[in-house]
């Protein structure tokens, strides 16, 4: 097979081959998982004004020498939401809730559980800390800086982040358009009995959800023949315009109807490469056409597993943008003695984390067919080529197969 190349050369590839798309205003109630095209700054500091941490007492460290200082309280409670109030002058204390904006001059709260009403003054308890149950205007942001990056995936926490900074609309990556479609004669739907010499598509359903994880509802093209015919229908220039990726499964090894590259070829795409150093799914190819890029990705569903997650997903998060692209790779002890191969291969494997370490167990599975055995994992792990014995205990390299 020509132009087999090494898994970091692989991922090379993928990276000079893609480019970000463009961008969209998006509400940031509906930005978490999408990438950020442009930087979000404040415009307001965190916390926007002093405020209390607790319900309680306003306080001056003068007046609370002491257990049992006692300070007149000035009328009325101060809630959240309230304008700040007047500043506090020595030997008043100003009832103050949680987020309520605290008198210039306070230095303290005293909790409202360390502090008694008494004949309309209030007798404290331990003298408060400086700072106690204060929260500082722009302690936490101040306005202008920038809070994330642009190229950062938006978590959760990212979106409050944005939300209390005013970065609304954001403005995101686009979201790739992503064709599927499933090679092969045998093929039948998941829906359907096979008959004799026949079997069911489950790369497609398991691509697409593959895609769903990510935030892509992809496109799922009707299953093609193994013919000049039914692989040039994969390759339709009219779609062109409409997607940013097309992904096959099925086709690319050396058989006699591995005929989807030549057909790739002959509809207008460069074969970036075909074939990586790689055990699951050594005979991956990866191709472009103007924009539109294509994978082919091996018809055994752990080697169409792996090839995702492994290089289409690369591709992805460059597509989107993403700053530091995937997979991320972690490291793991190694539980039992391995035997490398010749070709860099990525095991199925149990990843566990105690207060031992963090150590992965490879799965037994008999291949690249063996989907049950793929289901039974949580992780993959790399084993360089090599010969001897990888020794129990090894730091090796692995990555998630959940969502990360
Ligand atoms: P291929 O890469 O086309 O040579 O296929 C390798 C193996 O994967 C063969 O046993 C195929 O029957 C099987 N296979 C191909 N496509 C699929 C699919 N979409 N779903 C499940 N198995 C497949
Ligand atoms: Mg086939």
């Amino acid at each position: 097979m020509a132009l087999v190349i090494s898994v970091e050369e692989a991922l090379s590839a993928i990276d000079r081959e893609t480019e970000a798309l463009g961008s969209e205003p998006l509400a940031v109630a509906e930005a978490g998982g999408r990438v950020l095209s442009r930087p979000v700054r404040s415009d307001v500091d965190w916390p926007p004004f002093d405020t209390s941490a607790m319900d309680g007492y306003a306080v001056l460290l003068v007046d609370t020498q002491g257990p049992g200082a006692s300070v007149a309280e000035r009328p009325g409670t101060v809630a959240a939401g309230d304008v700040p109030p007047p500043a506090l002058v020595p030997g008043e204390a100003v009832r103050v809730m949680t987020g309520a904006p605290v008198p210039p001059g306070t230095q303290a709260v005293v909790p409202v559980e360390q502090a008694e009403r008494r004949d309309g003054r209030v007798v404290l308890g331990e003298p408060p800390k400086p700072g106690a149950h204060l929260r500082r205007r722009g302690e936490s942001v101040s306005a202008g800086s920038e809070l994330l990056p642009a190229g950062r995936r938006l978590s959760p926490t990212d979106v409050a982040l944005a939300a209390l900074a005013g970065a609304d609309p954001l403005t995101v990556h686009l979201r790739p358009r992503v064709a599927i479609a499933a090679t092969g004669n045998e093929l039948v739907p998941s829906s359907a009995r096979p008959g004799p010499g026949q079997l069911r598509d489950s790369n497609s359903p398991m691509l697409a959800s593959l895609c769903r994880e990510r935030g892509i509802s992809p496109r799922i093209l009707p299953r093609a023949r193994d013919d000049a015919r039914g692989l040039a229908a994969l390759f339709d220039p009219e779609r062109d315009g409409s997607l940013d990726m097309i992904l096959t499964s099925g086709g690319v090894s050396a058989g006699d109807f591995d005929l989807v590259p030549a057909e790739a070829e002959r509809q207008g795409f460069s074969l970036v490469f075909h074939g990586i150093a790689i055990r699951p799914g050594k005979p991956i190819a990866f191709g472009r056409r103007g924009r539109l890029i294509w994978f082919g990705l091996p018809g055994n569903p752990v080697s169409a597993s792996v090839g995702f997650r492994l290089f289409v997903r690369r591709a992805l998060d460059r597509l989107e943008g993403v700053e530091r692209p995937g997979p991320s790779r972690f490291t793991a002890a190694l539980s039992r003695d391995v035997r490398p191969g010749r070709r860099e291969t990525w095991k199925d494997a149990v990843f566990t984390a105690d207060a031992g370490g963090a150590r992965v167990e490879p799965v037994p599975g008999a291949g690249s067919h063996d989907i049950a055995a793929h289901a039974r994992a949580n992780a993959l792990l790399r084993i360089p080529a090599g010969d001897g014995t990888l020794p129990a205990g090894s730091p090796v390299e692995c990555i998630l197969l959940e969502t990360e």
